[in-house]
């Protein structure tokens, strides 16, 4: 059942669109206000959250990142693609992208229409393309045609947040960290209540600071997949979720 890798901030960090303007102003709120929307993070400790965790891992033995790929470039390029848009679909459409695209040169080359034809439909396809043709550019010039495994040249890539680095550092290099999608943020914040702050940046600090470090990657995809499959955004599940008893949430289910 592949969802969305959304991250409606990162996404819109670097998309002009609509739906850009429409949520940066729905994030221009004063501090004071994001920070009184949830309960502070300092009732949980690492010891409660190893326990969160190991619930998590017997409830989804099998949680994993459900983005197709077999190198770091190929990561990059489907987690880009991934933003406010179905896994399920971006693997559809890199099924047979990944064989025209191989490099970074090959996604230079070719004029951006046909890009964007190759990108269709996912979400949003014509930006994706323009940001996925700067972004290995960049590559080229500035690191070789190598995808960096620092966060902090990650980053500074076209089409790239915390987000999108942190999954590629993940999962093509096997870094430990938190990557904080629609998922993990909604379960961070109004569910669980581990961070009282509404940035992913900031919601990724205070998952760092919970979390083993060990269990970083692990634990970010196992909320991951209690968010898609069990605590919903319209009606979560509480009387199957494995952490019921330890969960804050002020209006479970029944
Ligand atoms: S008890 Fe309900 S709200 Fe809490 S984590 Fe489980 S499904 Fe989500």
């Amino acid at each position: 059942m592949p969802q969305t890798l959304l991250n409606f901030e990162e996404f819109n960090a670097t998309m002009p669109s609509a739906a850009t303007k429409k949520t940066t102003a729905k994030t221009k709120k004063p501090v004071a206000r994001q920070k009184s929307a949830a309960q502070p993070a300092h009732t949980w400790t690492t010891a409660k959250i190893s326990t969160i965790l190991d619930r998590l891992e017997k409830a989804y033995p099998d949680a994993h990142l459900e983005l197709n790929f077999t190198s770091p470039l190929e990561l990059l390029i489907a987690t880009i693609m991934a933003a406010q848009c179905l896994d399920k679909l971006v693997n559809q459409v890199t099924a047979a992208l990944f064989k025209k695209y191989r490099r970074p040169e090959d996604y230079v080359r070719v004029p951006p229409a046909e890009l964007e034809k190759d990108l269709h439909p996912v979400t949003f396809y014509q930006n994706k393309a323009r940001l996925i043709q700067r972004c290995c550019q960049q590559l080229l010039e500035q690191h070789g045609g190598k995808v960096p495994a620092d966060l902090d040249a990650l980053v500074a890539l076209p089409g790239v947040g915390r987000k999108t680095a942190n999954v590629v550092l993940a999962h093509a290099f096997g870094q430990q960290t938190v990557a904080v999608d629609t998922h993990v943020k909604r379960l961070s914040t109004e569910r669980l209540h581990f961070s009282a702050q509404t940035d992913p940046d900031k919601i990724e600090m205070d998952l760092r600071q919970l979390f083993p470090p060990a269990r970083y990657t692990r634990g970010t995809i196992l909320v991951q997949w209690h968010g898609r499959y069990t605590c919903q955004a319209r009606r979560p599940q509480c009387q199957n979720c494995v952490i019921a008893a330890l969960c804050p949430y002020e209006k479970k289910t029944s």
